[in-house]
């Protein structure tokens, strides 16, 4: 191994590379990890220097308080590689920005610039070879922060550590999407962490998920926890819908995440003239609208999928299916966005970061 000392972060090079092990053409999702990875822990109230290393295991007390009390948050954010092999990030400033409000919200120190964004640089930079050309083809980043402070009492850890993994993906189709509109559960409550891309958001989901799957929908278009008559997400995505030419989406709150894609997808249909309200859609609008024929579409948005075009939905036992468009507006928006994100078209907005 070959080690290097850089300004701020120590690189231990692995031996060899497993790159050429790599199905590049059949990937699962998250499944595959490139030869590095980023470790930067957290003592006496202080970050030390954080090291890029060889993707291993590594071991941590059993106390330790992610296992017992799930403290623990995450990001999700992805690189690009364009024509001439240049690497680029996606507003990463904005994942940065809402890591350290997820970690506010769950008693856990915020990770400083120079350790976040110089950490995410490097690792990509040493790991370009694994972000390969062509659209759909990306690195998945995956950051994220875990408490290891050993004992299982309930209270917030002191010792803390920040990771960076990268995951090669490819961009797959997944199939025609029903969703169901839930009833009875929710995915997040005001006053509770909806807000933070924090672990236990998702494990809560996995059992009405897995009830929605049996019944035959991929995904749940979660509602306010309160009455279950406000539309807020769909599965881990924002959503949005089409209403005869208006595209609405749900303003961010303590129950819905506030999206890197669903806010570009925002600016970007300004930028194109096409109508977009944010507000509330009613579920009692939805099932109206469907009746009616004015409901022309509905699609989920996020950085795994970019945009995820939903084909009906089931509410009370009923289930209405949605036109099929030609050129709909969510793939008009995704192929927009993705050009922006491989440089295949200018990037007014100034969200692309060269690596
Ligand atoms: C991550 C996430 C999103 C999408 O956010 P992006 O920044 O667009 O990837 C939406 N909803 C939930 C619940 C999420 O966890």
């Amino acid at each position: 191994m070959t080690s290097i000392n850089t300004h701020e972060i120590d690189i231990v090079k692995a031996k060899t590379s497993k790159i050429d092990s790599v199905d590049f053409e059949n990937l699962t999702f998250g499944n595959v990890f490139t030869d590095h990875m980023l470790v930067c822990d957290y003592k006496d109230g202080a970050w030390e220097k954080p090291i890029i290393k060889p993707y291993e295991h590594f071991m941590i007390d059993p106390s330790a308080k992610v296992f017992h009390y799930g403290q623990a948050i995450f990001e999700g954010m992805k690189a690009y590689k364009d024509e001439n092999d240049e690497v680029w990030l996606f507003r990463p400033d904005q994942n940065m920005e809402r890591f350290n409000k997820s970690a506010v919200r769950m008693a856990m120190p915020e990770v400083p610039e120079h350790i976040f964004m110089d950490g995410l640089k490097t690792i990509v930079d040493l790991e370009r070879n694994w972000v390969k050309k062509g659209i759909g083809n990306t690195l998945y980043l995956r950051p994220f922060m875990i408490a290891v402070g050993s004992g299982v009492i309930a209270q917030p850890s002191t010792q803390y550590r920040f990771m960076i993994i990268l995951s090669p993906a490819k961009s797959y189709y997944q199939g025609e999407v029903k969703v169901i509109i839930a009833e009875h559960y929710s995915r997040a409550a005001n006053g509770g962490i909806g807000a933070a891309k924090a672990a236990g958001n998702y494990s809560a989901q996995f059992y009405p998920q897995k009830l929605a799957q049996e019944k035959g929908f991929q995904q749940i278009i979660w509602t306010d926890d309160a009455t279950h008559t406000k539309l807020e997400e769909a599965g881990t995505m924002n959503v949005f819908f089409k209403i005869n030419d208006t595209l609405y989406t749900a303003p961010t709150s303590e129950r819905i995440l506030d999206g890197v894609t669903r806010k570009s997808i925002i600016d970007l249909a300004k930028s194109e003239g096409i109508k977009i309200e944010v507000r509330s859609v009613l579920v009692d609008e939805l099932v109206a609208a469907a009746k009616d024929g004015s409901l022309k579409e509905i699609f989920g948005a996020g950085t795994a999928a970019v945009v995820s075009p939903i084909v009906g939905f089931q509410y009370k036992e009923h289930y209405y299916e949605l036109p099929k468009i030609e050129n709909s507006t969510a793939l008009q928006l995704k192929d927009k966005l993705t050009k922006i994100q491989y440089k295949l078209a200018d990037d007014k907005f100034g969200w692309t970061v060269k690596v």
